[in-house]
């Protein structure tokens, strides 16, 4: 048996490794680009250094799969490094989570009473019912009071997404803890939560992630093949099982075709409206209408600045709700792995383009002016920017619109009837994760493949459907 595994991103990677350790047959693996890593990809900056798609951290609570991954590089391999996080809001840097003493700076006295008050009335009420929320707005009003919500994450819900009132409250819930009130008096004294969700320190491997998506690749040499800058047009589909896959050989510029045999089997990692488009009318209309509807997905714009001197920042993020300031995050590679940039610093400044504040279609030197001016806004304007180059992924960041997710579920149950196909991961399960959890998903699909999960599909897409984000 083969395995056809289209996107060599973590998701795409851990099946080829999955299917390596589990003796699970040959593969074949089809990326388009000129490297693996997809998304945590690191890539060189010609003349400055190396530094990822944005800098990665690495955090899992599952410590078999931590030991998997832990082993792809040796023990000198990794640095762990201490996650500092802060928020820029109205001009003000608060500790991330926030305190109640950072919050008072930023409001003052009297509008912070009223904050703690509509909060503590949203306890209590919250205590006192059921939850119905359905959008992110309803389910954070209802659980945090009005007051603290506009305040605090309808600027940064509204700079990442979009609409707030147009969001599913899964977004929310899985992002925005509640602190008990236990919590908040450690906060107010000063105490650093050991929370669960909240990752106080992460991994990194020593030069960047690529070092692991190349470990990956030797592990698996001798098991199967990478065809790297093929990238895929068509599937073709006979008696309800793929047959065959269409490439493109970007290299050469020419067609491949690779034949999809009886007991061989397809593990997509590419986005799923793609892989509609490459099914095209084997798929039912109101299916591929239905997947259209339901993807809704924004761009992501990476700005990057290399700086002298060779630090700017002292934490590994700052997450920047305020209005006025273009981006949402600023962190530089020298957080993760100080020996990345040569010289200077690489910062990443990542901006979303959505429908309420559609930037992708701003210029790199307008994009990177108003970046600046966020800098000079955020009092790291005096940094010198040595050279400055603007990476936009389009189409990266799934939106949760309300009730998305029991159309979701019959989108994927549909997909899951070819025979021999599955789709999984980020982009082609719309799944909002990490990359840990994308290898998770893929680590489980090779188990599943070579009969070593011993469940049926169904209970192994079930298991992966929640993950806790780790902020
Ligand atoms: C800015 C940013 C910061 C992030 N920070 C973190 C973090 O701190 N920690 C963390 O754990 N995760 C983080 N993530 C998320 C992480 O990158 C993703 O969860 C992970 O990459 C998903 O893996 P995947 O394999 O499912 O998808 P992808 O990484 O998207 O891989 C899919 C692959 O499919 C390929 N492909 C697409 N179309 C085709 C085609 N037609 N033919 C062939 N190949 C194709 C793509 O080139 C890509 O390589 C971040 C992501 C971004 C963008």
């Amino acid at each position: 048996m083969t395995t056809y595994i289209l996107g060599g991103g973590p998701a795409g990677l851990a099946v080829a490794h999955g299917l390596c350790e589990e003796g699970g047959g040959d593969f074949v693996l089809v990326e388009r680009g000129d490297e693996l890593g997809g998304l945590a990809r690191t890539v060189e900056w010609p003349g400055h250094g190396h530094h990822d798609l944005g800098p990665h951290k690495l955090f899992t609570l599952d410590e078999a799969l931590w030991s998997r991954v832990e082993a792809l590089l040796p023990a000198d391999g990794w640095l762990v490094r201490e996650k500092v996080s802060r928020i820029f809001l109205h001009g003000h840097y608060l500790p991330y989570p926030p305190s109640p003493f950072s919050l008072v700076k930023v409001f003052g006295i009297r509008s912070f009473a009223h904050l703690t008050a509509t909060y503590g009335w949203a306890r209590l009420r919250c205590l006192l019912s059921a939850d119905h929320a359905r959008t992110f707005e309803e389910d954070l009003v209802r659980r945090i009071g009005g007051g603290l919500y506009r305040a605090l994450f309808e600027p940064i819900a509204r700079k990442l997404w979009g609409d707030p009132a147009r969001l599913d409250a899964k977004l929310s819930r899985a992002r925005v803890q509640t602190p008990s009130v236990t919590e908040v008096i450690a906060h107010v004294l000063g105490r650093r939560k050991k929370s669960e969700f909240e990752a106080l320190t992460f991994r990194y491997p020593v030069g960047g992630l690529q070092r692991l998506w190349d470990a990956v690749r030797k592990a698996t040499e001798g098991h199967g093949r990478i065809l790297l800058r093929h990238e895929v047009r068509r599937i073709e589909m006979r008696d309800g099982a793929v047959r065959a896959i269409e490439c493109r050989h970007l290299g050469e510029d020419k067609a491949v075709t690779l034949e999809v045999g009886e007991e061989d089997f397809v593990v997509s990692t590419v986005p799923m409206g793609r892989l509609a488009d490459f099914l095209g009318e084997a798929l039912p209309r109101e299916l591929r209408e239905g997947i259209r509807r339901v993807l809704v997905l924004n761009d992501l714009i990476l700005v990057f600045l290399k700086v002298a001197p060779k630090s700017l920042l002292d934490e590994s993020w700052i997450f920047v709700p305020d209005p006025e300031v273009v981006f949402h995050r600023i962190s530089e590679q020298e957080s993760f792995d100080p020996e990345m940039a040569t010289d200077g610093s690489i910062v990443c400044c990542e901006i979303m383009s959505n429908e309420g504040r559609p930037l992708m279609r701003e210029s790199d030197d307008e994009l990177v002016e108003q970046v600046r001016r966020g800098l000079d806004r955020m009092g790291l304007g005096e940094a010198r920017v040595v050279d400055q180059r603007v990476i936009r992924l389009p189409k990266t960041y799934p939106v949760y619109r309300p009730g998305f997710e029991e159309d979701l579920d019959r989108i994927l149950d549909r997909l899951d009837e070819i025979r021999n196909l599955r789709t999984i991961g980020r982009q082609g399960a719309f799944h909002y994760i990490g990359s840990l959890d994308a290898m998770d998903i893929g680590y489980g699909i090779a188990r599943w493949l070579t009969g070593g999960a011993g469940r049926p599909w169904g209970e192994e897409r079930e298991r992966t459907r929640h993950y806790p984000v780790l902020d």
